[in-house]
């Protein structure tokens, strides 16, 4: 198969949220949930070379980690609800928020990479 690398590629921050092709915009990104498609349906674009690693994990762990942390600090400051209340509110919404932005935070970064061209160092780099 041809794999065509448009001359212009499309924004990567709005196709990574999409979960799009970040070399058409068209095709879809995953194949999965958060398994990286071999190739983009659409244009043929090779993304197997697409690796974000644990980048989106730890992006997301801390966001999160701060949206849940400083609400059930306010929660408790503000109102003193017994332990019960705050297990049952922030580990459903941690979870429930993870798995919401993992994914499209996952795709932000894979299409920023590609738009950067970014890659592992190799012995001939230095
Ligand atoms: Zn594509």
């Amino acid at each position: 198969m041809i794999t065509r690398v448009t001359a212009s590629r499309p924004n990567p921050i709005l196709t990574g949220l999409r979960c799009r092709c970040p070399n058409c915009g068209r095709g879809p990104l995953f194949s999965g949930f958060l398994k990286v498609a071999p190739r983009c349906s659409a244009c043929g674009f090779d993304l197997k070379a697409a690796d974000s690693g644990d980048g989106p994990a730890v992006f997301i762990i801390l966001i999160v980690g701060f949206i849940v942390g400083f609400a059930a600090l306010f929660t408790e400051i503000a109102y003193q609800p017994p332990v019960w209340v705050h297990l049952s509110l922030w580990l459903p919404l941690s979870v429930i928020l993870c798995l919401a932005l993992l994914r499209p935070f996952k795709g932000v970064l894979i299409a920023l990479q590609m738009h950067h061209r970014a890659a592992e160092a190799r012995n001939d780099d230095f």
